[in-house]
């Protein structure tokens, strides 16, 4: 069960060591508190573990301080949907709205390779209107004698540039616990110009003692990629961990799984798992077409595989996608085959404009008939 406090309530006031005083003299029932501070309000919420069932809603909801109680099913009980639960579907996160009803694009390198590089890619994001960008700097590489990205060195010049270019969110993979504190310092360093979205990688979708350090700060939101060989619900529960320590701004990362059933593209999309994921959830939803398909194969009607898998992600009500771009692929320290050009952006912007307009027009039409 889940008590949701009034907004503001204060830890220190009278009402609320009423509410701690029931909640402690509560047989076979555990508590954990969340605290959300958000630039408005801050909201508290207090999960109730254990024999919940045995509780009345109504004598809970009259308690002090509370001004909804909710029950929950034992899944995704931070992140889940759960009957008559009405926690919100967005979080917002330096100026950026991220939630199901929305759509942001994180185009950009997936390893940073040079100051040069990287100030192109942003400047043409600028150009193109986009205050997100994708940047990687810690590399997760199969194989140990491949370029492993250049880590905290490049951050400086990263984030100065971000500043230059008013990108607001970077999402950038970390494989290591340190690497928040490299972030963070990097951050600090330049001023705090911009946000970064942290990145969990397919590989270390169950690295659970990772998550759960991600999971325990609440200053970066976290981009949790699903684990390419196991089940939605063994991802679905790796984004739990995260809420489950405290950080509850996740959003669920579709890159495709590791199958030969897929080829030629380098992994199976999944995309059709969008949906799936905004119902059990209240997460949004990322796609990434890059690493789901793998090149820059083109179809007998002109279009790329990436953005034909792009606009099925999009039409099926994406939230955000995390696509590959390079200035100059063939350079590329890492992925180059599949990256687009700065000048197909314009391009794949009105692309994803017309897919994310034909998603908007399918849930007028579903209102319509189910209304
Ligand atoms: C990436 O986004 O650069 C990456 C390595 O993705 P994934 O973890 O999905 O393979
Ligand atoms: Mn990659």
């Amino acid at each position: 069960m889940i008590l949701i406090l009034a907004p503001d309530t204060d830890p220190q006031g009278n009402d609320y060591h009423r509410l701690m005083d029931h909640l402690n003299n509560l047989s076979s029932i555990k508590y954990r508190v969340h605290q959300e501070k958000g630039t408005q309000q801050t909201l508290t919420e207090i999960y109730l573990i254990g024999d919940t069932h045995a509780l009345n809603m109504d004598d809970m909801r009259s308690l002090p301080c509370v001004e909804r109680a909710v029950r929950i099913s034992e899944e995704y009980r931070v992140l889940g949907r759960h009957k008559d639960d009405s926690r919100p579907t967005s979080f917002e996160y330096n100026g950026i709205t991220f939630g199901q009803h929305n759509l942001n694009v994180f185009a950009g390198l997936c390893a940073v390779n040079s100051p040069e590089h990287v100030e192109a890619m942003m400047k043409v994001l600028q150009e193109n209107g986009q205050p997100c960008a994708r940047m990687g700097a810690y590399k997760p590489r199969t194989n140990p004698y491949s370029f492993q990205g250049f880590g905290k060195t490049c951050l400086p010049y990263v984030f100065e540039l971000a500043g230059k270019y008013d990108i607001k969110v970077i999402a950038m993979e970390i494989t290591h616990e340190s690497h928040i504190d490299e972030i963070n310092e990097a951050l600090e360093q330049a001023g705090n110009a911009t946000g970064v979205m942290l990145q969990i990688g397919t590989r270390n979708t169950q690295n659970f003692e990772l998550l759960k350090i991600v999971g325990r700060q609440q200053r970066h939101p976290v981009l949790l990629k699903r684990g390419f060989g196991i089940t939605l619900e063994e991802s679905l529960n790796a984004a739990e961990y995260l809420a489950s320590e405290g950080n509850s701004k996740v959003i669920f990362g579709l890159r495709g799984m590791k199958t030969n059933m897929g080829d030629p593209h380098r992994n199976f999309v999944d995309f059709a798992h969008v949906p799936v994921v905004k119902r059990l959830t209240r997460m949004p939803v990322c796609i990434d077409p890059s690493h789901s398909v793998g090149s820059r194969d083109i179809a007998p009607d002109n279009i790329l595989d990436v953005m034909h898998v792009t606009a099925q992600g999009i039409i099926a009500g994406a939230n955000m996608v995390l696509v590959d771009f390079h200035p100059e692929p063939k350079v590329a320290l890492v992925d180059g085959p599949q990256a687009l050009t700065l000048k197909e952006l314009p391009y794949f912007l009105e692309d994803i404009r017309i897919a994310r307009s034909a998603y908007e027009a399918r849930v007028v039409l579903a209102e319509k008939v189910f209304k």
